[in-house]
């Protein structure tokens, strides 16, 4: 899936001085005196580079706040003009871009409702053929990454240089603890396809609530994100749209001391023992490996055993009591339920998938 993409680094186009790209600001613009008030308390707290304010809202249900629409850009014209915050808005058709275009407004993002579907993406990449803005394409709805890659590549097929992918977390089904699920890895897969374009952290709409915003942040983080964006309400809980995920300016910055940014390069008293805990984990993943090339081969013998006496290779009963006990092993040893889950559920396919092939081999002679 690796696609050639020509992408200007983000600090060729936004000097955040060294540190982590932060992007601050309402859900949606409400009022004038709502973003105006928002953008100088972000302003007097000395936080965030961009202000974001939603000016069209893609809700999920019809009849909620849509936002304000054309109305609201010259409010954030107005917040740019009073605090020197470069604006960043949401668009979703050609309309969109060519009325952002018209008000000055310096970031675009592509939400996440509108990456799902190519149709909508490239409409909005012809838009922008010619323009030289910064787009950021948030990843889509859905946990699936050629989704996100293929809206890089029309942006990028249009032009665009100054791109920048944003982590919001994928829709889930059940009832979880977050409102979207992160599914990190995904995010990690996407950026050692893309190393050059910066990855920003949109720990809001992975949270949901305000109580998850600092765990997310910190996570963000973690895994060396280029940048945040989160949403800043001058009173949060008033917010016409996703009210119990904001932060007054005042509390988005008490948040955000509490985070640790950890550096991405090291020094080289760190470098030895980084590389001796790392040749730890070598050896310890080639014995894992080991281990499980031993299993397999138990496997197969099973297998075999089973095709000598005709007996079918899946016995719910027995992949019960497996799974029951694995997970009371993983328990005792401290290791995490749901990793420990996932890897049986694996190893279980793989058994299956091994002994369904040694049953259609003829038994040898
Ligand atoms: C938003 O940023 O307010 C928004 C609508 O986000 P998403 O597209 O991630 O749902
Ligand atoms: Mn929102």
């Amino acid at each position: 899936m690796k696609a050639n993409l020509d992408v200007q680094p983000l600090h060729s186009w936004i000097d955040t001085g060294g540190k982590p790209l932060l992007i601050a600001g309402p859900c949606s613009a409400e009022s004038e005196e709502q973003v105006l008030e928002t953008a100088r308390g972000l302003a007097a707290q000395g936080i965030g580079h961009v202000l974001r304010a939603g000016v069209w809202k893609p809700r999920t249900r019809p009849g909620s706040f849509e936002g304000k629409g054309e109305e609201a850009l010259p409010w954030l014209q107005k917040a740019k003009a009073e605090t020197g915050l470069p604006v960043a808005v949401e668009v979703a058709t050609p309309q969109h871009v060519e009325l952002a275009m018209k008000y000055g407004v310096d970031i675009l993002w592509i939400g996440a409702r509108t990456t799902v579907n190519p149709f909508n993406v490239q409409d909005l990449a012809d838009a922008m053929k010619g323009l030289d803005v910064p787009v950021l394409i948030k990843n889509p709805v859905n946990p699936d990454l050629a989704l996100w890659v293929g809206a890089f590549e029309r942006i990028a097929g249009a032009g665009i240089k100054k791109l920048g992918a944003i982590h919001r977390g994928f829709s889930n089904a059940q009832e979880v603890k977050y409102r979207n699920s992160p599914m990190w890895q995904i995010a990690v897969e996407f950026k050692s396809l893309f190393p050059q374009i910066p990855l920003i952290g949109d720990p809001s709409h992975m949270a949901g609530k305000r109580a998850y915003l600092a765990e997310l942040t910190q996570r963000a983080m973690d895994l060396n994100y280029d940048g945040l964006i989160i949403e800043s309400h001058r009173n949060p809980d008033e917010a016409w749209s996703d009210a119990a995920q904001q932060l007054t300016p005042a509390a988005l910055k008490d948040m955000l001391e509490g985070i640790e940014v950890r550096q991405a390069t090291y020094g080289s008293d760190f470098q030895s023992e980084l590389d001796r805990l790392r040749q730890r984990l070598d050896h310890l993943d080639r014995e894992l490996l080991e281990v499980l090339a031993s299993r397999m081969s138990v496997v197969e013998q099973l297998g075999e055993y089973k095709r000598d006496n005709n007996v079918a290779v899946l016995q719910l009963d027995r992949w019960k009591q497996v799974h029951g006990s694995r997970a009371d092993w993983g328990k005792a040893l401290q290791l995490y339920p749901e990793m420990v889950e996932e890897l049986f559920k694996l190893i279980h396919m793989e058994s299956i998938r091994k002994q369904t092939e040694v049953m259609n081999q003829a038994p040898a002679k």
